[in-house]
């Protein structure tokens, strides 16, 4: 079976401006409000971090890496938005940073013919055994990459990228690299 490099990625906060950038829930689509660095940093991790020998391994079929976004979006269970608000918001998310990656990338001629998937999952339940810092939600981003287009995770390649020490404590349970989100996009440390 083909293995790809995994980047997961925590949402709010990380990849998009949450409660603690803005003070203010990202409860509807329109309120998806992606951090400018994103792209940059996600094609940087692409092309140097993490050795993808993407000019001997173009496959015919499917992405050369999978970017996934992985939150626990606890607000569900508190009442501040509901599953389906939820669910529209995570696809929003995905489909947002799937553009602004696939722009960044088409930039740099460096990736040509290299292809991404966006996958999304959340752990909406208080109690659900796969809610971070368990690793459950990296089981699910693995069957969805599995039914997808018959991939998995190349587990020494992926790496997690997250605010929370629930998301430090997810790559841990993982087996995988960390990086803090400030750090890996080079931007300001969130205090709020
Ligand atoms: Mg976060």
């Amino acid at each position: 079976m083909r293995t790809v490099p995994v980047l997961f990625l925590d949402a709010d906060d990380t990849i998009r401006k949450g409660y603690g950038t803005t003070g203010a829930f990202v409860n509807t689509p329109d309120a998806v409000d992606l951090f400018d660095d994103v792209a940059v940093g996600i094609y940087r991790w692409l092309y140097a971090g993490y050795a993808i020998n993407w000019y001997d391994d173009i496959p015919e079929k499917g992405p050369s890496a999978v970017i996934a976004i992985v939150s626990n979006q606890a607000g569900v269970e508190k009442g501040h938005v509901d599953l389906d608000m939820a669910k529209q918001v995570s696809g929003e998310t995905a489909s947002q940073l799937y553009d602004v990656v696939k722009e960044e990338v088409a930039k740099h001629g460096q990736l040509d013919g290299f292809k991404i998937d966006v996958f999304h999952s959340f752990a909406p339940q208080d109690r659900h055994p796969v809610r971070k810092p368990a690793s459950g939600l990296a089981a699910v981003i693995a069957d969805r990459m599995l039914l997808a287009w018959d991939i998995a995770p190349d587990w020494d390649k992926c790496h997690m990228v997250g605010d929370r020490e629930d998301d430090s404590g997810f790559a841990t349970n993982v087996g995988i690299g960390f990086s803090w989100a400030h750090d890996f996009f080079k931007r300001e440390k969130v205090t709020a």
